[in-house]
Parts: structure tokens; sequence; C-alpha cells
């Protein structure tokens, strides 16, 4: 990706990635990482030490992808109680100093002890990380002390920064470590006091939160910034204050980073700092980020809802397909004018049936969103490392810029209002009009749900908020019949765009797989549910049966009032109520493989998706697909 390296390497503060980031040998890591643009790397050192290349051979080829080495690390448990020990590691450390000239880099991450020989005595400490930095500034290169949150004894940054300063020594530095720091629960402000110039060096990482063992936590959990829980932009921002000048560098331990492809986890781990410098920039003072250097993204334009939703369908599920929007009260309304393409509208939804998608079953291909300005939207989304879409198309229609999102979804850009001119404009109108029978009133697209590959959930979760500026709503675990489900939701302020993410919360076997592979919904909102309800299963809507525990434990959880009850039981109509508002839904069967549809009624504000409900609406699946899979339906 040439033209993405280039236009992140003009970016003022520079970025690096630690090789520990990713999957692979060091010689897979270091090509992803310049492939996606990083302007250095940190050497992580059993990459290094498992390679077969000599340090002149890395060097040489990280001067051929145009990167710096920016640290070596990391070196451990360096102070010592005992002189022999200490004698020994001064030793070690001479070693890693032979690496790091051949490697031609400067500057070596020193973590805090974790030994039996580690010293609780923060002045000694300060003499021996002097003598150490003596040694080190006698052949030119610099040290960075980093507090381990699980550190024997020095495990803050506010105490590894008191080291420092007694040391007082010119090759001896800090290295701030966002995910060491906001562990703990520290308060990071602190750091805007620090000298700029003893921040030597900068590590970024995210976190879900988690009450856990703080090691394993760092271990297994971190994520890219914006993935997680933690506060980055001010934490950055306090970086920025003090002074520091140094790369932005990610240093992310993650299980499912260290199996998945590192070229595509070395663009999502810069779509993290192009996100983050923007969201940091709007928190720092106008001084301060005239002096960060920090990259500008075009803005995220206003959002006006989901414009469409595409579905591929194939010659076995286009009946299902058609026969169930039909009798959710949608109207084919139009024809592409060049493609196997048919409009399908009630209200403010519309859904496209592509038959030309070349896609098995029935599954969603495409979001449309409705956008203020295409154009700048697009920009965003290809500063922010997006693939653009070719697209093909034939005299007169819309020129429609569409992006890949991580699942393979197609993202386009587009503004309904635009009449004739927009996407509208390709389709001839077939003058249909609504289907016979009472209206089920379905009035737009109020979210879409998608379930993702295992390995790009944290990805795609990032590359919807930050290309479409929108916002985290919430993230929650489900306990599925099938195993583990994990949820995300990201929407704009409105509620206009509603993007529900999931994925196991382990990869699935090959085996038992009883669930829906990557199940996908669309969900359309109507003014009343059991309205709606009613009218689409008389007109043959495949709605899905719902059990009666069910109905038994949500009257004994949240007693509604009898009489709509029954008619939620009569009609598959299941319910969820929190501190805003209430949450009625409907969902269809499974319709030619992996996609379902649901109708929904938001009650006051309620701004949740009904997630209780979803275990009791997988086991329905499963028990239609059973039935169906032993010949009384064909779905
Ligand atoms: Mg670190
Ligand atoms: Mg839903």
């Amino acid at each position: 990706m040439p033209a993405t390296r280039a236009a992140a390497r003009t970016a003022g503060i520079r970025t690096a990635l630690a090789t520990v980031c990713l999957s692979g040998t060091l010689e897979d890591k270091l090509a992803a990482a310049a492939a996606a643009g990083f302007d250095g790397v940190e050497v992580f050192e059993p990459d290094f030490v498992a390679s077969p290349w000599s340090a002149g051979e890395v060097r040489a080829r990280c001067a051929d992808l145009g990167m710096s080495i920016d640290l070596y690390q990391p070196f451990r448990d360096f102070d010592a109680d005992d002189p022999e020990v200490l004698a020994a590691n001064v030793r070690r450390a001479d070693h890693k100093f032979d690496v790091m000239e051949k490697l031609g880099t400067d500057l070596l991450l020193i973590c805090s002890s974790v030994s039996p020989h580690a010293l609780d005595d923060d002045d000694r400490i300060a003499e021996q990380l002097h003598q150490l930095a003596g040694r080190a500034a006698e052949r030119g290169l610099r040290l960075c002390y980093e507090a381990l949150a699980w550190g024997r004894f020095v495990n803050t940054y506010e105490r590894s920064w008191d080291i420092v300063r007694t040391a007082d020594h010119p090759a001896l530095g800090l290295c701030v470590d966002s995910f060491h720091i906001l562990s703990r629960g520290s308060d990071p402000a602190g750091i805007a006091e620090i000298p700029g110039e003893k921040l030597f060096f900068l590590q970024l990482a995210d976190a879900p939160h988690m009450t856990m063992d703080v090691l394993q936590w760092s271990r297994h959990y971190r994520l890219f910034p914006g993935q997680g829980a933690f506060d980055l932009s001010a934490f950055l921002g306090h970086v920025l204050t003090a002074g520091y000048t140094g790369p932005l560098s990610l240093e992310v331990f993650n299980d499912v980073f260290r199996q998945s492809d590192p070229a595509r986890a070395a663009v999502d781990a810069l779509r993290s700092l192009l996100a983050l410098q923007e969201e940091t920039a709007d928190r720092l003072s106008p001084d301060a980020r005239a002096r960060a250097g920090l990259l500008e993204l075009p803005h995220p334009p206003r959002l006006g809802g989901h414009a469409f939703v595409e579905l591929a369908v194939d010659g076995g599920s286009t009946g299902a397909v058609e026969r169930a929007l039909e009798a959710l009260g949608f109207a084919r309304t139009g024809q592409h004018r060049s493609k196997p393409v048919q409009l399908w509208e009630q209200g403010d939804s519309r859904v496209l049936l592509n038959a030309g998608a070349g896609r098995a079953g029935a599954s969603i291909a495409a979001l449309g969103i409705e956008t203020e300005d295409a154009v700048a939207s697009t920009r965003r989304a290809q500063a922010l490392l997006s693939p653009v879409l070719p697209r093909t198309r034939g005299q007169a229609e819309a020129d429609l810029s569409a992006v890949a999102a991580p699942d393979g979804t197609s993202v386009f850009f587009c503004a309904t209002g635009a009449g004739e001119r927009g996407w509208r404009g390709d389709f001839t109108p077939t003058g249909a009009g609504a289907p016979d029978g009472p209206p089920v009133g379905i009035t737009h697209v109020d979210h879409v749900a998608l379930a993702q590959p295992f390995d790009h959930f944290d990805e795609a979760a990032l590359f919807y908020r930050s290309v479409l500026g929108l916002r985290p709503q919430h993230s929650s675990e489900v306990a599925a019949p099938f195993g583990l489900v994990r949820n995300r939701t990201v929407s704009d302020q409105a509620g206009a765009v509603r993007i529900g993410l999931s994925v196991s919360v382990l990869r699935r076997g090959t085996e038992w797989q009883p669930g829906v592979t990557d199940p996908q919904h669309v969900a359309f909102a109507c003014p009343d549910a059991v309205a709606a309800a009613r009218a689409a299963r008389a007109a043959g809507a495949p709605l899905l049966d719902i059990p009666d525990n069910y109905y038994d434990d949500l009257d004994a959880r949240l007693a509604p009032p009898p009489s709509l009850l029954a008619e939620m039981r009569e009609l598959g109509v299941l319910y969820d109520r929190d501190a805003d508002g209430e949450f009625l839904h409907f969902y269809t069967e499974i319709l030619g493989g992996r996609l379902f549809l649901e109708v929904v009624q938001r009650i006051g504000g309620y701004a949740g998706y009904g997630e209780l409900n979803s275990p009791v609406r997988m086991a329905a699946h499963r028990r239609q697909r059973a039935a169906s899979a032993s010949g009384r339906r064909d779905t």
C-alpha cells in the first residue's frame, strides 16, 4: 500500500510498532509494519533471538523498508541486592549494547525488577541505573526505565520517575507505558509535569476493563487504542503536554492478534494511532497541539441514517427473502438499470436484493450510509486506511464510493436526498405499491448486526467507529446456547446509524456446530411491534416461534401488563425494559443459511437491543433449522 504509507509518513509525529504486537517471525513483522506505513519499530528481543538474520541484516532490512529501530526491549531484572548478580546483569547489558550497536538503535528499555534480588531502595536503584547509563553513554546509547504494573517494588510511574530523577544521568530517561499506568488506576495527569526531555519513550496500549491479575491482563488482553476502555486520548494529552517528542509506539500483547494475519493487524494498529491523534488533538491546548504535530483527519460528516441495506441472494435464497420482505410489508419498487438488483421499500427503509453478488445463500453485502458529504466521508475513510472499492458502473449511474470493512461488508456513502442524481436514480420504478392487508408499519432501519470473523472483531469495531465517526455504545457478553458471544455496538449521537458487532469469545470447533455460523440480521423500526407482528403473521411471514417458558419467566421478571403479555406470547414478540424505556421485538426464521430479519419498537429512551433475549432466539433458530433439515420446511 504505497499511497497509504506515504500519507502516514508525512505526519508530524512519528509512529512505531513493537514487533511483539504481530503474529509471525521477525521477517513477517517488519514487512507488515512497513507495508502499513509505520515509521519505526521496537524490536522485541525474543523476535530477534529467534531470527536467522544477524543484527546487521535486521538493520539493513529496516533501512530498505524505510523504518527506524526506535527501541530494543526488554531488559529485565537489572537492579540487584547482590554484587555478583549485579555484575552478571552488567555483563548481560554489555552484550545487549553490542547487539544495539549492530542494530543501529540507541535506546534500551529497562523494566523494573520482579527478581528475588530486586532492591526496595530507590537510592541504590538510582545509583545502579546511573552506573549503567554511564556505560551506555560511553557507547552513545541511552536507557529508558519503565515501571511494570507488577514490578516487585517499583510498579508506579511516580516511583520510576523519582528514581530516574535521583539517578540524574543524561543517558537515563523514563518510558511511560499506558497499560502499566492505567491498569493500576494511577492518575496520569502527573506525567504532564515531567520534563519532556526526560520522557525517552512512550508505549501505548488499550485494554478492556477486567478484574483479574494485572500480569495476565497485560499479557493476553491488551488492545490497540480505541479498542478498549482506557482513556488514551487524555493519557496521550498529558504526555504531549509534557513536551514528549518521540514516536507514538504501540506495545500490545493480545492472544488474537498474535495469531492473525500480521499485514492486517499492522493496518489496524496504524489506524488506531491515526484515530487517537484526532481524539487527542481535541483535548490539547492550541499551543500543545501545534507543538505536537498531530495528524489531522477530515472531520466525520453528520450521518442521516441507513440509506439502504444490500442483501446478496442466490437462486436458493431469493424466493425466501422476497416472501419474507413482502409479508413484512415491503414493496418491490425498483429494478436496477444494469444489474440484477431489486429495490424493496417501506417507509424510509430500503433493501436491495442483489442476485449478482456471487455469494451463496443470503447475507448482508453492503450498508448504504446516508451522509451530508459523501466526498468528505470517503476522504476520511481513505485517511483511515480503508480500502476504497473499485466500482463498475454503467452510463448515467450514480457515482457511489464504497470502502471495504474488515468483515468484507461494503460501506457506501450516499445522499438519498439527492433524488434522481443519487443512487435511487439507478433504479427504474416498477410502479408497485404496498402489499395488500393491514400495514406492518415499518418506518426505517433501526440497526444492522454483523457477526465478525474471530480474528477481526476488535479491528472491525475500531473501523466502524473511526471511519464513520461513531461512538461505542456498549459491550456485553451473552451466555448463548452454543458458547459465549461478545457484542459491541456503535452508533452516532442521534442513534440514526446503529451497527452491532458480535463474535464468539472462543474460536469455534469444527465438529459440533449447531448454531448459525456467522449470523447477520437487519432490524427494522416500527411504532407498534404487536400490531406489526399480527399483520406480518397474517401475511404469512416466517416468524420465529418463542417458547412459553420465556413468557413465564418474563412475567416473573418484568411483569408486563397481562393483556400485553398474552399478545406477545401469542405472536412471538419479545420484550425488554430498562431505566430509560421499553423494547418490543420479533424475528423471522433464518433465511438462506445465516440471515434473519427483526422488527423492533423502542419506547421512551431505550437504547439497547434486547440482548438478554438473544439466547432464546438462538435456541429457537436452532429448533427451526433442525425442523427444516428434517424436511419440514425449506428456508
Ligand atoms: Mg511496556
Ligand atoms: Mg437486533
